[in-house]
Formats: C-alpha cells, structure tokens, sequence
C-alpha cells in the first residue's frame, strides 16, 4: 500500500471566542449576551485539519501561550490524529484569539490578538528541519511574521519540496521573495491587495496572475468563490468552475481548499484533477456551519466525489 502523503503547515493557530447578543454594549456598559461558542481556528490549523482530514500525515509548526488556550489548542489538533511535535509553548504572550461580537442580524465585530503566533520564527523552522525534509509538502499563510514565510519558502526551494503559500490575510510583500515558490493561492481580496489591481471578474484574475507569474511564482491559483478558481502557469491560463452546492456557510472555505489540495497533490494526481477536487472539498464545507466542524473526512467526500461524476455521466 502506498504510504499516506505527508503534510508540513508552518502556520496560526488561533481560538475563536464568538459571543451573541441582541445589541453591542455602548462605551462603559456591561450587558448580559445570548450565546457563547468556543472554536478552534486560525488559517494554518483549520488547514492543517483538513489536509488531516482528507487522509494525509500532517504536522504542524506553530506556536501557542502558555494559557488554557494554548493547551486547548494543541489537544484539538491531537484529537485530529495531527503531530503536534512542534507546535511550542511560549511563555510571557497569550495563545492567539479572536473575541468576535454577534448581533442577531449577523452583523460582527472582531479583534484578533496574534500572540504567540508572531512568536514563529526560522529558528522554529530550522528546528523542525529534519522533520520538513520528509515532507511532500509545506503549506504557508499570512499569520505568521513575513520574514519567517520568506525563510520557509526559501528553505523549501533549495530542499525541493514543494510549497504552497496562501497569503491571508492580504498584506504588501515582496514578491521578488515569492521566487521559487511552487504555488501561490489567494482568493480575490488578497490578490488585489497584493498586486494593486483590481479583480471583480476572470478577466481580471487572469491579469493579476500574469503579474505574479512575472514575478517569478511557478504557478498561481485565485479562488473566487462561487466562481470556483482560476489556474494560471506560463503555459497558459484556466478557469474551473466551482461545483454548485446549497451553501449556507463559506468561512474556511478557502482553508478547506488548501488543505486539500496540498493532500490531492501530494497523493500525485495531475494538478488540475487536484484542482477540481479541491473544488469539491472546499463546495462541500460551505454546505454546514463553522470552519473545521464543516470540513468533511476523506470517506464522506470520496461519496461526494462518486456522486458527482455520476451525475456528470448522467446529464452528458
Ligand atoms: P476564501 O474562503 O479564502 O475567501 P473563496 O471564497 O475564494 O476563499 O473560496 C475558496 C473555494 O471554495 C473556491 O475556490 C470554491 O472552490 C469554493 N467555494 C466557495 N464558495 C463557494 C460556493 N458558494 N459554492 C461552491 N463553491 C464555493
């Protein structure tokens, strides 16, 4: 039997801290709310989960406080089966959290509090290097200082492994520190916050991947939404389509993305079977509330992915 694909996300890990109420509290006022809900999150773990999910050996590299937080965190991950070898306790920093605020008409107010996650740095990377040289691949994102993405990428490219960035939340950078970068996978926001240009539609996502692949990415993937994604190479560009689903929920869906299609690559499907299946996986998790609660195992979306292609066969 082939060994399972062996996953490395050097990444957040956060709390989600979402309280409901029926109004916001006014300055200097204490109210009673509606609800609590106690989440796990942060990019690089809800990443982690779903690569774990769809059936991959998965570590994580990240940092937490010393705080109930932080050791909530990692035994959530544990629980997922994810090695949690490298993921440090750092003392003097609380873990990272997100108090989010919830009036009944969805509207929210949210306060990230990175912690422990700016603790994350290349000597936590070079500590975990043996480990990340058996790796099929490394999967980055945003949370985490730039200068430790930067040294990441570059420890993947001279040890050929390949790596996958998704740069979220969208902040500047350097591109000319991209090089070398196997993919690069932002949604629409991000892209645009990136490169200055705008895109609305697949015309102009085909244009702001053209300016990255200048910049010397070997591929580039925006995800849009409903829209599905766009691929693009120097060999040409395009777009797949998104499956169409009763979506009622699309937080982490960007997550469930990536954390999939690092797996679906790393099992050595060509990329654009990969690409539609992460598709797939990422439609599905709109399909239930929450973030990694709405991921699905490998064995519910192999259903999935069964049904769909009968249906595909069924309506040609
Ligand atoms: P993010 O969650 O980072 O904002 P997107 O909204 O672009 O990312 O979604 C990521 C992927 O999730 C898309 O490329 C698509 O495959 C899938 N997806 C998102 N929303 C839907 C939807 N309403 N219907 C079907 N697929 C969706």
């Amino acid at each position: 039997m082939p060994r399972s694909p062996r996953i490395a996300v050097i990444g957040s890990a956060n709390t989600d801290l979402t309280t409901f109420s029926d109004t916001f509290p006014r300055p200097g006022e204490t109210i009673f709310g509606t609800r609590f809900d106690l989440g796990f999150g942060g990019k690089g773990a809800n990443q982690a989960v779903a690569a774990r999910l769809c059936g991959a050996d998965v570590v994580m590299i990240a940092k937490v406080g010393n705080d109930l937080f932080g050791e909530a965190t990692i035994k959530n991950l544990a629980a997922f089966g994810i090695d949690t070898t490298h993921v440090g306790i750092v003392d003097g920093v609380s873990s990272g959290v997100a108090p989010i605020f919830v009036e009944p008409n969805g509207q929210n107010r949210i306060i990230v509090v990175k912690g422990a996650n700016e603790e994350l740095k290349a000597a936590d990377v070079d500590a975990a290097a043996d480990m990340l040289k058996t790796a099929d691949c490394i999967v980055l994102q945003f949370e985490i200082p730039l200068p430790t993405v930067y040294y990441t990428i570059a420890f993947a490219h001279k040890h050929s492994i390949r790596c996958i960035l998704n740069p979220a939340p969208g902040q500047p950078v350097d591109i000319a520190k991209l090089a070398g970068l196997d993919y690069f996978v932002p949604n629409e926001t991000e892209a645009a916050t990136i490169t200055g240009m705008p895109v609305g539609n697949i015309a102009e996502a085909e244009k702001c991947a053209e300016k990255l692949l200048a910049g010397g990415i070997g591929r580039v993937i925006i995800t849009l939404g409903a829209n599905g994604c766009l691929l693009a190479g120097q060999e040409g560009r395009e777009h797949l389509p998104a499956f169409s689903v009763r979506s009622i929920d699309s937080t982490g869906a960007g997550d469930a993305f990536i954390g999939s299609f690092a797996v679906f690559l790393a099992e050595g499907l060509p990329e654009r079977e990969a690409l539609r299946r992460a598709n797939l996986y990422a439609a599905l998790s709109t399909t239930a509330v929450g973030t990694q609660k709405s991921f699905y195992d490998r064995a519910r979306f192999d259903a999935a992915w069964t049904a769909q292609a009968r249906n595909i066969y069924a309506s040609s």
